[in-house]
């Protein structure tokens, strides 16, 4: 299966502004576009340069970058190793009234537009340049699909926390809300592992894949002894 399905499947409530949150970050100017490809470039960089300095040569070159409206709000596509994102002014109204009643009753566009960008243009961009490096260390093809999302989640969690670990604040308090209110969709009995992996297609679209993701950030936020980025990435393997 190509690493594209593992995207994350319209979970923007979640990785991207579901609790309030008082972050505020500049205001983009009116070329919303050019400032998302400007930003994300920047971040591209500056991730695959410090993957190249920690990890073994990646056979593939640093993904392109492509400033689009996908279901997911981000998505790594190996078979044309470009990675999609979404922009604030790029979004369908439904996609931006996600954002509007996640920042809460009384939140200004701005908060819901802060919490767009930290989700997206932080947490989401570089769980998909983990996928970026997964391919670049031969992870193409997987049934343990609860392995590679747990993947990227480590791959992300280890970045933020050496470069910006309020970025893991933030999204720990969205995740932990996650667990907290939503029901546990694994049956009584099962291994959240494997049911994950047997239901994988069928949790794509669904709510209950979201509670997945949130468990899996969080697991990756506890791990104890924090491990360093360079580690990360060098324990992925096929
Ligand atoms: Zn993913």
């Amino acid at each position: 299966m190509k690493l594209q399905r593992f995207r994350i499947l319209a979970e923007i409530a979640i990785w991207c502004g579901c609790a309030t949150s008082g972050f505020s970050q500049a205001t983009p100017g009116a070329d919303d576009v050019a400032y998302t490809t400007t930003k994300m470039t920047a971040l591209r960089d500056q991730f695959t340069q410090a993957a190249s300095r920690a990890g073994a040569p990646c056979r593939i070159a640093a993904p392109k970058l492509a400033v689009a409206d996908v279901p997911s709000f981000g998505s790594y596509d190996p078979d044309t190793n470009t990675l999609t994102v979404s922009a604030w002014t790029l979004l369908k109204d439904e996609e931006r009234n996600l954002f509007l009643r996640g920042a809460g009753p009384s939140a200004t566009e701005d908060q819901a537009r802060a919490d767009f960008e930290m989700g997206v243009h932080h947490w989401v961009v570089v769980h998909e340049l983990g996928h970026w490096w997964q391919a670049c260390r031969g992870v193409t093809e997987s049934k343990d699909h609860y392995g590679v999302e747990y993947g990227a989640d480590r791959i992300a969690a280890a970045w933020w926390q050496e470069h910006d670990p309020s970025v893991i604040a933030r999204q720990r308090a969205v995740f932990a809300s996650i667990l907290e209110r939503w029901p546990n969709p694994v049956p009584q009995g099962q291994e959240v592992e494997a049911y994950f992996n047997d239901n994988y297609e069928k949790l794509g679209p669904t709510r209950a894949y979201i509670w997945f993701q949130a468990r899996m950030c969080l697991a990756a936020f506890d791990e104890k002894p924090t491990p360093a980025f360079a580690q990360v990435l060098a324990q992925t393997k096929p």
